[in-house]
């Protein structure tokens, strides 16, 4: 590992465990590189289930003390931590586009994003009411305690290498909790410069432990997590597969569990839609980093009597909006995918549709940036068989179908085992209504392409997941409900 470094203030190569940096038990790393150059930025430790075992023990230890520090303490550690990475946000920016790809304005967007929760999840512990119940009896006085879940285990993805550690790991500390996360081996870094900024902003030894792991030990790492009995909580994001092990090897400890798994998000646009709106909708859901989020819209349904518009509007949108490049280059809207294996992935899908009897609008091809750039697509006469329907695209391809009534869409928008996000464009307000009750899914955006907030709930319904993250919801997610009965009186 020799090669050429990243230079970054905020770039540390070890793990953090009870707020020292700290190597595998077995010395070994793993290297991370910049998926649009291929360029080493450094390695990481290399750990397994038995340094995520001691991480766990020492967060347990932190544990009987935070749980106990007053909510307006904490709310001024994460205040502390929030302004720290406000003022580090640059950095935090460049870190993650070096090791995730995205556009840098995109990064920044996301880290302000990631600000946002320890923000508000430090505003949001002060308000973690109870309540005092009618009771039935006048002898007894009924009260409800909301408590400090515990240690909790987090398994992070690498699409948003900043706020889903902060979305996940504030609203834990914030409720009292501690952590043992393990970010995503590609992203590790953003993750460790969010642990150096908490160490600055006081928060104690042992409240938020990061173990970085390769994707050989991962599976050791989730292991020790789901199985470790002091562990009371298990918070996941990424594959919906990766989610159903998890949730196998937490039935034995009867852990609870918040699941943000995998989408196949319907974008549907009826006739009654604002053409240019809805364009506008389908860009910001479809290519937002380069089409790798889960939320990202999988399938266009578009009604026959918008069709032609639509297409040819989107078309235009596209090879006017869409560039590709590093996203350390300014201009840049699109950056690579996060790996070979994923613009593998896209290709194959692309080339399933097209041999099915899709059409290619634009792009359908590698691009010639690099081995991890894919051209931004437009498919159109994609039908619901097609495996760009079925599975989950995570790249820059836009697959449009055509319908002709609501309830055809409808059959075919809530037609998957998942429910995570779905859109739809329309002008009609009683539509707007029906529609919006009858998709299947946790998220919703009526005549509107970007919905994720710090403020509302996010996460799925059907295979798409378990829980919600943000808003007030986020923070009950780590506390349990204690009723206490006081008889006597
Ligand atoms: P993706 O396909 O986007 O990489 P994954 O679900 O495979 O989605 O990965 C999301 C996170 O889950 C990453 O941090 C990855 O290392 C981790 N992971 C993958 N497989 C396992 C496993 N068997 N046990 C625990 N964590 C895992």
């Amino acid at each position: 590992d020799q090669g050429k470094r990243f230079a970054s203030s905020l770039l540390f190569d070890k793990a953090f465990v009870n707020g020292q940096w700290v190597s595998a038990k077995s010395g070994k790393t793993f290297e991370v590189t910049n998926p649009a150059t291929g360029e080493l930025l450094g390695t990481v430790p290399d750990m397994d289930g038995s340094d995520t075992r001691s991480a766990i023990e020492t967060a347990h230890k932190a544990f009987q003390t935070w749980r106990d520090v007053p909510a307006k303490e904490r709310c001024t550690v994460l205040r502390r931590w929030s302004d720290l990475c406000t003022q580090n946000k640059p950095e935090l920016a460049r870190l993650l586009t070096s090791e995730m790809g995205k556009p840098l304005k995109e990064a920044e967007g996301e880290v302000n994003y990631g600000i946002s929760f320890i923000e508000w999840f430090g505003e949001e512990a002060r308000r973690a009411y109870g309540d005092v119940i009618p009771s039935p009896t006048s002898s007894k006085r009924m009260l409800v305690l909301r408590q400090a879940i515990g240690v909790c285990g987090m398994i992070t993805p690498w699409n948003f290498p900043n706020a889903m550690i902060t979305r996940k790991a504030c609203a834990a500390i914030a409720a009292g909790c501690t952590v043992v996360l393990k970010p995503a081996e590609d992203t590790p870094y953003s993750a460790l410069a969010l642990c150096e900024l908490a160490k600055q902003a006081g928060l104690p030894e042992g409240v938020l432990n990061v173990v970085t792991a390769s994707r050989a030990n991962a599976p050791s790492v989730g292991k020790e997590l789901c199985e470790n009995p002091i562990v009371k909580k298990i918070s996941f994001t990424g594959s919906t597969n990766t989610g159903k092990t998890l949730l196998r090897q937490s039935a034995d400890t009867v852990k609870k569990a918040s699941m943000e798994l995998g989408g196949n998000a319907p974008f549907i646009v009826f006739d009654s839609a604002d053409v240019n709106a809805a364009v506008q909708g389908a860009m910001a859901s479809k290519f937002r980093c380069s089409g790798q989020t889960c939320v990202c819209a999988n399938r266009i349904l578009v009604q026959e009597g918008i069709y032609d518009r639509f297409v040819k509007r989107l078309a235009e949108v596209m090879n006017e909006e869409l560039k590709v490049g590093d996203g350390l280059e300014p201009g840049t809207t699109q950056g690579p995918l996060i790996n070979k294996a994923a613009v593998d992935k896209v290709d194959g899908l692309v080339q399933d549709a097209v041999k099915s009897g899709a059409k290619v609008v634009t792009g359908g091809k590698r691009h010639t940036k690099g081995s991890n750039f894919y051209h931004p697509t437009l498919l159109t006469d994609v039908t619901p068989k097609m495996r760009c329907s079925t599975e989950e695209i995570f790249g820059p391809v836009a697959a449009i179908m055509k319908f002709k009534t609501e309830e055809e869409a409808l059959a075919i928008a809530n037609a998957t085992q998942f429910g995570l996000a779905g859109y739809f464009y329309s002008g009609n307000i009683g539509q707007i209504w029906r529609v919006s009750e009858k998709l299947e899914y946790g998220l919703v955006g009526a005549n509107e392409g970007l919905i994720s907030a710090t403020e509302a709930p996010f996460g799925g319904v059907k295979e798409s997941g378990l829980g919600r993250e943000g808003g007030k919801y986020g923070l009950e997610e780590y506390m349990e409900i204690k009723y206490v009965c006081m008889g006597g009186i």
